[in-house]
């Protein structure tokens, strides 16, 4: 049966009813297109297309995979080069590779053939091999994949993270460029669920360098996240449907879009690495830096080390390079639990943004004499190494206005608390008490005065308003009361306050400026027990 249905297949295949299509890749911060994906339409006589998902596993079984790959990969090379002659500068397509192709044995001399066919070079075909054709049979597997390396293929990893597998795989499969599936994004709350692993897998494959190109990216929204975790290539419906050749070149090739290729991580950051370099200019402009600076490293397992730190470092901390010898190598030991923690999620910000990420930490005891530091850090990533992150620091010494500000906390709690005697021991004898400013005529009235005749925190013109709201009650001498106090006499004497005219002893103490003039007068009123 799978030979008849073979020579069907043939058949449509002469017939030229496969057709490659071509789906973009972008980079999502430039918009620069960065390679072309390859994608098969059996389009029948009559007009209708077929998805691959309808055919290539029933290809793979009767083996008549190879045949049509091999037609496949020959008509997108010929279309490739024919862009390429026409000046499009389209970095490079990617053709998908069954893992039944992987077992012919002409599979490499055949594409070898193709490229000199079309003129083509080895990194102008990219070949997309599935994840999970390495848990089949892996020794067969990975030899074939080796080989095609050595050859000098790019070979990138196709649907990662929809098998089981995957960690493994990325260790052992000789990539360049894994390709997230799509799946991964396509969850309601993927934010939430899958968010960090993508996180993690984009950082742990640009730390061995690995691009990360995301599949299947349909919104805005899903962009945004994936760019945000560092993962700038994309592939999707929300830049462009797979498409024909013809529309291809309309759509991409004829206007304004500008191609550049995919960039590997290690390479990007290599020139912030001769941080390292004693000799470099960059030592110089770092030793020379106006303010406290370190290098700092983390590894895999979170461990934080300063490599680097120049002599402004030394001096804000405030003790000799070789006392600080011991903290070096356990950046993290040296701050109380909370500050590790900050410092911890900083690193992680500043890592996974490549923006500047900060903190307060705390030292508890820096030096051997025990002294408090308190540190304002400012975190930037600087490069990435094999397992191996790379951060500048940049320290600010705030220990002095940390304790300025916890002694005022102390000051106003102390205030606070004999306020609070105060004010219960004025309720408790029921008492009144304001201040009265002689040359202003502003009277400032206690807590108690405030709350039960609604008076302001200061009264200004007094004792008018509280004639106008019969604190004083109409008709008696409370203004001569008042001129008074003004030339300034005290006084103590039983007055009738309120509209209920309740009896009050009210005594006025007046208190002198330095020139024997008065200027303000402390006040009390106690009702008087009948
Ligand atoms: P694949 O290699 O993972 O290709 C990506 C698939 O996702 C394609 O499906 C593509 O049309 C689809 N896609 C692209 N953007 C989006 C999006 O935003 N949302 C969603 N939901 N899907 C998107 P397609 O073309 O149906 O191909 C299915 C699979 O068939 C491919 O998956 C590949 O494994 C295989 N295939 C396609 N062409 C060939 C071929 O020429 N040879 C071989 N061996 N396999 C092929
Ligand atoms: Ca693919
Ligand atoms: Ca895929």
């Amino acid at each position: 049966m799978g030979s008849k249905n073979n020579s069907y297949f043939l058949t449509a295949l002469r017939d030229g009813q496969f057709v490659p299509y071509f789906q973009p890749q972008f980079n999502y911060e430039t918009d620069a297109i960065t390679g072309v994906e390859v994608l098969t339409r059996w389009v029948k006589p009559d007009g209708f297309v077929i998805s691959p998902g309808s055919f290539i596993a029933e290809f793979e079984r009767t083996g008549f995979i190879y045949e049509m790959d091999k037609y496949i990969w020959d008509t997108a090379c010929a279309t490739f080069a024919s862009w390429k002659a026409k000046g499009y500068a389209i970095p490079s397509i990617s053709v998908n590779v069954s893992r039944y192709d992987l077992y012919h044995s002409d599979m490499a001399d055949y594409l070898l053939g193709l490229l000199s066919k079309h003129g083509l070079a080895l990194r102008d075909v990219h070949l997309e091999v599935t994840e999970s054709a390495y848990s089949d049979d892996t020794t067969q597997f990975l030899d074939a994949l080796g080989d095609l390396r050595r050859r000098g293929f790019v070979i990138e990893m196709d649907d990662f993270g929809s098998g089981y597998s995957s960690l493994c795989a990325l260790k052992e499969m000789p990539v360049e460029v894994i390709k997230l599936d799509g799946d991964f994004l396509s969850e309601e709350d993927c934010f939430h669920r899958c968010g960090k692993i993508i996180l993690s897998v984009v950082n742990m494959a640009h730390s061995i360098d690995i691009a990360v190109v995301a599949e299947g990216v349909e919104t805005r929204e899903q962009a945004d996240f994936l760019k945000s975790v560092g993962c700038r290539y994309m592939q999707g419906f929300l830049f462009s449907k797979p498409m024909t050749a013809d529309d291809f070149e309309n759509a991409f090739c004829r206007n304004t879009y500008r191609f550049s290729s995919v960039e590997l991580p290690g390479r990007e950051s290599g020139e912030s690495i001769d941080f390292f370099d004693i000799e470099s200019q960059n030592t110089l402009i770092f030793n020379s830096f106006v303010g406290g600076a370190a290098i700092l490293t983390r590894d895999q397992t979170g461990t934080v080390r300063a490599v680097r730190m120049n002599d402004m470092f030394y001096r804000m901390v405030g003790i000799p390079r070789d006392e600080y010898m011991k903290r070096q190598y356990d950046f993290l030991a040296g701050f109380d639990a909370e500050s590790a923690e900050a410092f911890t999620d900083a690193l992680d910000v500043a890592a996974s943004t490549g923006g500047e990420a900060s903190c307060m930490t705390l030292s508890p005891d820096i030096d051997s004499k025990g002294r408090a530091f308190w540190s304002h850090n400012r975190l930037r990533l600087i490069a990435r190494k094999v397992e191996l992150e790379i951060f500048y620091l940049s320290i600010e010494d705030i220990t002095e206005r940390v304790e300025l500000s916890s002694r005022n906390e102390e000051l106003l709690k102390a205030i606070e608390e004999r306020e609070d005697i105060f004010m219960n021991a004025a309720e408790q004898v029921n008492m009144f008490f304001w201040k009265y400013d002689i040359r202003t005529k502003e009277m400032f009235p206690c807590f108690r005065c405030q709350k039960y005749l609604s008076l302001p925190q200061k009264v200004e013109n007094y004792p008018q308003p509280a004639i106008d709201t019969c604190i004083f009650p109409e008709g008696l001498h409370y203004r001569e009361v008042m001129e008074r106090v003004d030339r300034g006499e005290d006084i103590d004497e039983i007055m009738p306050l309120t509209c209920e005219r309740v009896p009050f002893r009210v005594r006025y103490t007046v208190k002198r400026d330095k020139d024997g003039n008065p200027s303000v007068a402390y006040a009390t009123a106690l009702p008087v027990s009948e």
